[in-house]
């Protein structure tokens, strides 16, 4: 299946021009991965269903959105598909680990992205900075750690009224009742989508958060 046929499946629509340029960050994925070991999928379908499409689930909240921070961004996902799709957004995003962020800043690059920052080092050291705090209307992170945690990672970089999107497994659910009454005290707004990728079938639930 082809990626503009895999995004249908999920009433996903992107404009064509963005098309060659996620092609370009899948071959330059796998280039890389073949000698860097950036992430455990190799399998170009796997690459398209499970990062790029994966990633693209997230459209609807990026195409409201004017500037993302994803945290524990890995290789870029999923914040180099949304700002090839987005262009007009502004994309920061943070991980620990170098050659992770040397591959983002390697795409950043060959595909001339413009207004993409990827910053190594770990996120509790941005919390602080006033470039940063509150600066942010959408906040993602996918495969980073259980939902109270990115909770207490995210919530400075929210601007009043931003979102922070989780994306999950099926274990959102349950991680999403265990905090369920924390969330309604302290006043966030909670709203739970659930999808399953158009290949494999996999489960995932976006867990969203306004306040
Ligand atoms: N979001 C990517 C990577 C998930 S793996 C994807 O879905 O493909 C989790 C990533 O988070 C790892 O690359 C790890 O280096 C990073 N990470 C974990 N804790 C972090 C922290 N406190 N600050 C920054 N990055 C962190």
């Amino acid at each position: 299946m082809t990626l503009p046929e895999l995004l249908n499946r999920l009433e996903l629509e992107v404009n064509p021009e963005s098309l060659p340029l996620l092609e370009q960050l899948v071959n330059e994925l796998l280039r890389w991965n073949s000698r860097r070991n950036l992430t455990a999928i190799t399998d170009r379908d796997e690459v398209l269903e499970k990062h790029l499409v994966d990633s693209l689930t997230l459209l609807p909240f990026a195409r409201q959105a004017r500037r993302l921070l994803d945290i524990g961004s890995g290789a870029g996902f999923p914040a180099l598909p949304l700002k090839i799709v987005c262009p007009e957004l502004a994309v920061v995003s943070v991980d620990a680990v170098g050659k992770k962020i040397d591959f983002q800043r390697h795409i950043v690059r060959a595909l001339g992205l413009q207004g993409f920052t990827a910053l190594h080092g770990r996120v509790e050291q941005l919390q602080e900075q006033a470039e940063y705090r509150a600066g942010f209307d959408l906040v993602t992170a996918r495969a980073l750690c259980g939902l109270a945690d990115l909770l207490e990672l995210a919530e400075p970089f929210l601007q009043s009224g931003g979102r922070l999107v989780a994306m999950k497994g099926p274990e959102g659910h349950q991680e999403f009742a265990a905090l369920r009454e924390r969330l309604q005290r302290d006043g966030w707004t909670a709203l739970l989508h659930s999808l399953k990728l158009p290949l494999s079938g996999a489960e995932r639930c976006l867990v969203e958060l306004r306040r």
